[in-house]
């Protein structure tokens, strides 16, 4: 056996998630190392912070971003928020607000499920009558933009519904943060999670979370102290708080932050709303490209999310062996569908530094290419023509 460097392939990524990295954020994360307490690393830190309350558009102090990945963010959330026995009403449609079930089971909470059919938002009737019927809930938790259907809900009617039922909001926003309109202090938001992979292009790996000065008061009363060690904010926050000295809690993943940091600038040089509208415009020539090739999106109109986009596999297409053939040919990777989903649909992915024209034309010629070579009907070109002619009006 013989070892040698690792060196990946060049792909382009446009799956649910990572996406494409800017060459930016990868030279930041080459940078030399220093130490987590360094001077320096510490002003690093603090832009970090203000950068984050940029992109969540947000005031709140308690805004930091957590040393593991989105699932990190999540639980993070959920550890510190909830003690045993307190009532959570939990939005399901699709994978990710079924883990949050699971994370409320965790901590010992009891979980009230508001289920919607897969590939449709949330009901915003539906949680309000379960919000009547349970008014000693403490929290709703919901997911803004669910990865594994490509469907946006209502996050500022859904945070409303649960400031007027005195229940703290808890909102994944790990694929909506940068990619779609998100304002956490206007919409009453009291604690949020986003990751780095998706809307941010920054490696994988880190968590943005903020909380609001309502939810940090639960934080600090809590009876029970937070079973995770490593979660729990009231000793992250020796490391990551205010004005007092910084303490060490963990080693933070130095260079990962520089990366980060950067991938910040970057949406802070493009705008906020830049990024969103971008997200927006190249989300509408791939539909006109799809739909050209005869493909169909399986999410309404109404509640499609620009940034992850759901495609029907056509009947007789062995929907594996396109995207084997979209990696292999072209070096794109494209999702999968996720549980009920496998198999029905692919992902394609427009997030971040992959919402791009270049990303949006190459993946609809490599569709185009993939279905002829399985034998499947359609108007060869017509595809990257659409998108094109989108593009030029
Ligand atoms: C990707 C994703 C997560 C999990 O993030 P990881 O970084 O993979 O742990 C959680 N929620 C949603 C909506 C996601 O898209």
């Amino acid at each position: 056996m013989t070892y040698s460097q690792f060196i990946p392939p060049r792909r382009t990524l446009m799956g649910p998630g990572p996406s494409d990295v800017s060459i930016r954020v990868l030279h930041a994360m080459a940078r030399p190392t220093i130490g987590h307490l360094d001077p320096e690393f510490i002003r690093l830190m603090d832009e970090i912070k203000t950068l984050l309350q940029y992109a969540f558009k947000t005031k709140n102090a308690l805004t930091l971003p957590v040393s593991a990945p989105g699932s990190a963010g999540m639980e993070t959330c959920f550890v510190n928020l909830i003690e045993p026995g307190e009532k959570v009403i939990v939005c399901v449609n699709g994978v990710f607000g079924r883990r949050m079930v699971e994370n409320v089971e965790r901590c010992g909470g009891i979980p009230i499920l508001v289920e919607n059919a897969w590939g449709s938002a949330v009901s915003l009737k539906s949680v309000e009558n379960v919000l009547n019927e349970h008014t000693d809930a403490v929290a709703l938790a919901f997911v803004h933009a669910e990865t594994s259907t490509g469907v946006v809900s209502d996050a500022k009617g859904l945070a409303a519904l649960a400031k007027n039922h005195d229940c703290l909001s808890i909102v994944d926003a790990v694929t909506s943060l940068g990619g779609i309109e998100l304002e956490v202090d206007a919409w009453g938001i009291d604690a949020i999670y986003s990751g780095t992979q998706k809307c941010l292009s920054a490696a994988p790996g880190i968590s943005p979370v903020s909380f609001s000065e309502k939810a940090a008061a639960k934080i600090q009363a809590r009876k029970h102290p937070v079973q995770s060690w490593f979660m729990d904010l009231n000793l992250v926050m020796g490391y990551w708080g205010g004005d007092a000295k910084r303490t060490y809690h963990h080693t933070a993943p130095v260079n990962a932050l520089y990366g980060l940091h950067e991938s910040l600038l970057l949406l802070k040089e493009e705008g906020l709303q830049s990024a969103w509208l971008r997200h927006s415009y190249h989300h509408e020539a791939l539909k006109a490209g799809l739909e050209a090739l005869g493909l169909e999106l399986t999410v309404d109109e109404c509640c499609r999310t620009p940034q992850l986009n759901a495609v029907r596999v056509p009947d007789g297409v062995d929907e594996a062996a396109i995207r084997a053939y979209l990696l292999n040919t072209f070096n794109i990777e494209i999702g999968a569908g996720l549980g009920a989903l496998a198999g029905k649909v692919w992902r394609i992915g427009l997030m971040g530094q992959s919402a791009c024209r270049e990303n949006v034309v190459l993946c609809l010629e490599a569709l185009d290419s993939a279905l002829s070579h399985q034998g499947y009907q359609h108007k060869a070109g017509a595809g990257v023509a659409a998108a094109e002619l989108y593009y030029s009006n």
